[in-house]
């Protein structure tokens, strides 16, 4: 397994849903350990697959039973922990469409996700900071990224082109034009993440009523400025934390997709593939470096294919932390999807 400091990878399976329940659909996932074992309902195969953490929702109190604090304290803790000493980090959700994604990012009711237990932690630790020569700010933006093209989301004309993604020496790699606004507690990235919701491209597929044809990307900017007293000076220190809601991997031929929806699906994949190729050659880069060998061959790692890498380039690798939460079904009738899944975040572990 790669680098654990780098990154890491979790894998969440959902309880069964109602209509799984109604159908008492099979169970095709167990989970022992750091090990997901998958069965073929047809042939009967199993194929098992090891992650750095392993959650399943059957069972409260057993070994892999993971609630929202839980998934919080594994894998967001770090990511703060991260930020707070100027590192740059990536979580992403990858997954079908209705295999919990959104519910391990952004949480349901009552039950908050990774992105609001840890910014509310941010804010926490900012209000308890007593240095008087220490300063923190924090600015949001919010992206989307459909069909290859850039879209402000916190932009009153999201509509109005695509927005093009520079490199400058100084400013590293950019969105030309992207909004950044400043935020002072949880409540008010709350409210522009609604804000720019709204904005999102959706479409109806049969996986689900609506479902999410687009990447879109939570950056917050955490900027550290300490006073030197004695020298009079202020130096900056940024962190970037990218939040980022995955489109649905499910393939084409299962959700009924014909004309614009079949050309989304295959721009949607293109960037689900970059991004496993830009993963999977920072993992093997993390474990030549760690077998000490001196000529030990790293890997080109191929951010340019999509602009959903170009953009997480600086956030992705190096001293960056990337966290990847695959989410899944249990059901049999998902066997497919969920071996893919799995597949997936192998190739990135
Ligand atoms: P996605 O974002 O991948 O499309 P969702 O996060 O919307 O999927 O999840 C689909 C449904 O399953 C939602 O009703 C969600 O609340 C529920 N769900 C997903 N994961 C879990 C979990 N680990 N525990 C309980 N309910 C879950």
């Amino acid at each position: 397994m790669a680098d654990t400091s780098s990154v890491q990878i979790a894998v969440r399976m959902r309880p069964f849903n109602e209509r799984e329940k109604k159908l008492k659909t099979a169970k095709c996932v167990e989970m022992v350990g750091q090990m997901c074992t998958v069965t073929d309902p047809e042939s009967g195969k199993e194929r098992q697959f090891s992650f750095n953490y392993c959650y399943d929702s059957f069972q409260p109190g057993s070994e892999h039973f993971a609630s929202q604090e839980m998934v919080f304290r594994d894998l967001g803790i770090s990511y703060l922990e991260n930020a707070w000493k100027g590192y740059n980090c990536s979580i992403f959700a990858y997954g079908q469409t209705g295999a919990g994604k959104s519910y391990s990012m952004t949480g349901a009711p009552g039950q908050p996700g990774i992105i609001p237990r840890g910014l509310a932690e941010m804010f926490q630790r900012i209000d308890a900071n007593d240095d008087p020569d220490l300063s923190f700010r924090v600015e949001v933006s919010f992206l989307e990224i459909y069909m290859e093209k850039v879209r402000d989301l916190f932009s009153a004309t999201p509509t109005a082109g695509s927005l093009k993604v520079r490199e400058s020496p100084k400013l590293g790699i950019y969105v030309e034009g992207l909004k950044k606004e400043r935020v002072a507690c949880y409540e008010d990235v709350e409210q522009l993440m609604e804000l720019g919701n709204t904005m999102r491209t959706v479409a109806q597929t049969n996986m689900n009523a609506v479902s999410s044809r687009s990447h879109s990307v939570l950056t917050v900017l955490l900027t550290q400025t300490r006073i030197n007293k004695e020298s009079m000076t202020a130096s900056d220190m940024t962190s970037k934390i990218n939040l980022i809601d995955l489109a649905g991997s499910e393939r084409q031929g299962k959700t009924g997709a014909e004309g614009q929806r079949l050309k989304e699906g295959s721009a949607i994949n293109q960037s689900l593939t970059a991004l496993g190729n830009v993963i999977e050659a920072l993992a093997d880069n993390c474990v030549a470096s760690a077998s000490g060998k001196k000529k030990a061959k790293k890997r080109l790692v191929p951010y340019r294919d999509s602009k959903l890498t170009r953009i997480l380039q600086e956030s992705l690798g190096g001293n960056a932390k990337t966290i990847m939460v695959a989410a899944i079904s249990p059901a049999a009738d998902n066997f497919k999807e969920t071996l893919s899944t799995l597949r997936y975040a192998n190739r990135a572990s």
